[in-house]
């Protein structure tokens, strides 16, 4: 339902919950965060209202200056703690959040389990973790766009490795914005949810692929050919 992303200098946990609390109008019934930081990827996610991860947040914030913020809105799978995204692979060393459905998800889902994959949740969207797992060998957008060939259905995906300073995204039919800050870059699936901190965006085409990093961007097809694509100033307030 709502993405969040963050690449630069701030504690990623603040852009991403406030970011999130500003997707809230869309509803959803679960909310969670992912931080990198030395090595590792923290993940904190919890049912119900935002409130409700801030409260776990609290007591331990993740520290990093990387990280992806979800809030969902169920559609295979109960809304609970574990079906609530980020999903992570077994390891820990890839992470993911999807917007949509993915069609094909119980055919490659058979396929993975049967190739040694095991699987924590009930989401159409785990596939996409272990598939880019799968497919990784150094290089993580080229998993990803190895991966997402393998898929039907509508996404925005958004995808975070312990190893890269970087965060990669792609979108089928879901939307996604880039907010491009000065040495520091954001992504969300809607427009108010970047406002507080850059009014300078980039609105991603349908197929469009992108690696975020600390100071810049590049935007291509699901083919790996180099897009262009226009920041555009946004005037309006949310
Ligand atoms: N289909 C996914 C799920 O049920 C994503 C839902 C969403 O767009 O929030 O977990």
């Amino acid at each position: 339902c709502g993405i969040v992303g963050y690449i630069g200098p701030r504690q990623a946990q603040e852009v991403l919950i406030s970011g999130l609390a500003k997707l809230e109008y869309r509803g959803y019934d679960s909310a969670g965060i992912a931080v990198c930081h030395d090595g590792q990827i923290d993940v904190k996610k919890k049912a119900g209202k935002l409130a409700n991860l801030s409260t776990l947040l609290e007591g331990q914030p993740l520290p990093g200056t990387l990280g992806i913020g979800h809030t969902r809105w169920a559609t295979h799978g109960l809304p609970n703690d574990t079906n609530a995204h980020p999903h992570a692979t077994e390891d820990g060393r890839i992470v993911i959040i999807h917007n949509g459905i993915i069609e094909n998800y119980l055919t490659l889902k058979e396929g993975l389990m049967s190739r040694g994959h095991e699987f924590k949740s009930e989401t159409d969207s785990e596939v996409l973790a272990h598939l880019i797992e799968e497919a990784y060998s150094g290089n993580l957008e080229e998993a990803v766009r190895v991966a997402l060939s393998q898929v039907r259905g509508a996404y925005g995906i958004v995808v975070t490795h312990v190893d890269h300073r970087e965060i990669v995204a792609a979108r089928t039919v879901s939307p996604l914005v880039m907010g491009v800050g000065e040495g520091e870059m954001f992504l969300a699936s809607d427009v108010p949810a970047l406002l507080a901190y850059t009014r300078n965006m980039v609105f991603l085409h349908d197929g469009d692929m992108v690696v975020l990093s600390d100071d810049g961007f590049k935007v291509m097809d699901l083919a790996g050919t180099p897009q262009q694509r226009q920041i555009e100033h946004i005037e309006w307030d949310a």
